[in-house]
This record gives structure tokens, sequence and C-alpha cells, in this order.
């Protein structure tokens, strides 16, 4: 990475961090689920894609892996947490136990309308699992079932996470020396 870049970059976990987590992670979930007939473990597009992959390669369970596209419009455009399907999910959840992944919950408008959104379909179970968890920014309650790391207040690149399409391919997860203000 040129040097301009990483001057504007603080690790924040290690890639030797995030395997041993997400190992850890894969773990506990397979045994949550132990005995079912099959997961659907649905990421989110496309952050969660670097995360969902690892974390799947953990899971000793059989899972199918579906993934939904969204584009959102952000927690400062009104009105707030709407959010689109921007490609809907090929497998039919109806009756299926469905393992939501996300690269992070943030304000959770984002995991609300997903939420809501894949009750309406009737699993027979619906749980959360996020990379990262920025719990000082709620702005509505959202379940988080499985989480990989509680962050603060800082935006961040890496595993997935952009920062206008960049930086997805960092091993690391590293916070964007810019406060959110973009000072
Ligand atoms: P929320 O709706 O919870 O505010 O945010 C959900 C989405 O916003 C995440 O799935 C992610 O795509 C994006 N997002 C929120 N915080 C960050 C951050 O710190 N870094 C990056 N790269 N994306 C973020």
């Amino acid at each position: 990475m040129p040097d301009e870049e990483a001057n504007q970059l603080e690790i924040l976990l290690t890639r030797e961090q995030i395997y041993q987590r997400v190992a850890e992670l894969g773990e506990k979930i397979s045994k949550d689920y132990s005995g079912i007939e099959e997961l659907i473990v649905v990421a989110v597009l496309r952050g969660s894609v670097y995360f969902a992959v690892d974390l799947s390669r953990r899971l000793s369970i059989p899972f199918s892996l579906d993934f939904i596209g969204i584009s959102s419009y952000g927690a400062t455009s009104y009105p707030l947490g709407i959010v689109r399907i921007t490609k809907d999910l090929d497998i039919n959840i109806v009756q299926k136990h469905v393992l939501l992944v996300e690269d992070i919950v943030d304000t959770g408008l984002t995991l609300n309308y997903l939420i809501k959104n894949l009750k309406t379909r009737n699993p027979k179970s619906l749980r959360v699992c996020s990379f990262l968890d920025l719990p000082g920014r709620r702005i509505v309650e959202v379940p988080v079932d499985y989480r990989g790391f509680e962050i603060p207040d800082l935006f961040v690149v890496g595993y997935g996470l952009d920062f206008q399409e960049r930086y997805r391919n960092l091993e690391v997860v590293a916070a964007l020396k810019k406060n959110r203000s973009g000072t």
C-alpha cells in the first residue's frame, strides 16, 4: 500500500486476531446449531463477503450460502434507515434456519430493515452474526446473537469494509484517520 495511504490508517485488529475470533465464532455457531438439517447462511453484500466466506469455512454443520444485496441511504439522509434491496435471495427461506451475516452494525437501521424483511418470509429461526459492533452509535435496538468484536466510534475499513470501494482487501481492520464529519 502506498505511504500516503498507510498514513491515514491505524490498525485496530490484526490478521491473527481476526483469524482466531472467526474460528471461535465458527465453533460456537456449529455447536449451537448442531443436529439441525440445514442452516441458510445469508451474507449481506458487499461488506460481509470476506467475513462470511471465512466464517463458513469454520462451520462443521450442513449449510447453504446465499447473498442479499442492499443499498442503504445512510443515517444522515431522510427518511432514516431506508434500504433498497438490489439483489434478493435465491433460496426460499420459508421454515428454514437462517443466519444473517453482517459486516458491521452501526446505527442498526440497516439490520433492523433486513430483519423485518426476512421475518416476513417466515423462516423457522433467524439469528444475526456481525463481524463488528459499534454499540455506541445505535439509533434502533437490534438483536446481535453473535459478534466478532466491539469497536469504538471510528470509521473502519478492511476485511471487506470499504471507503469509496477501497481497502476491502486489507487483511486487517483499520481506522481511517478522519472523523465522521470529514475533518
Ligand atoms: P447501520 O445501518 O447499522 O448504520 O450501518 C450499516 C452499514 O453501514 C454497514 O453494513 C456498512 O456497510 C456501513 N458502515 C457503517 N459503519 C461503517 C464503518 O465504520 N466503516 C465502513 N466501511 N462501513 C460502515
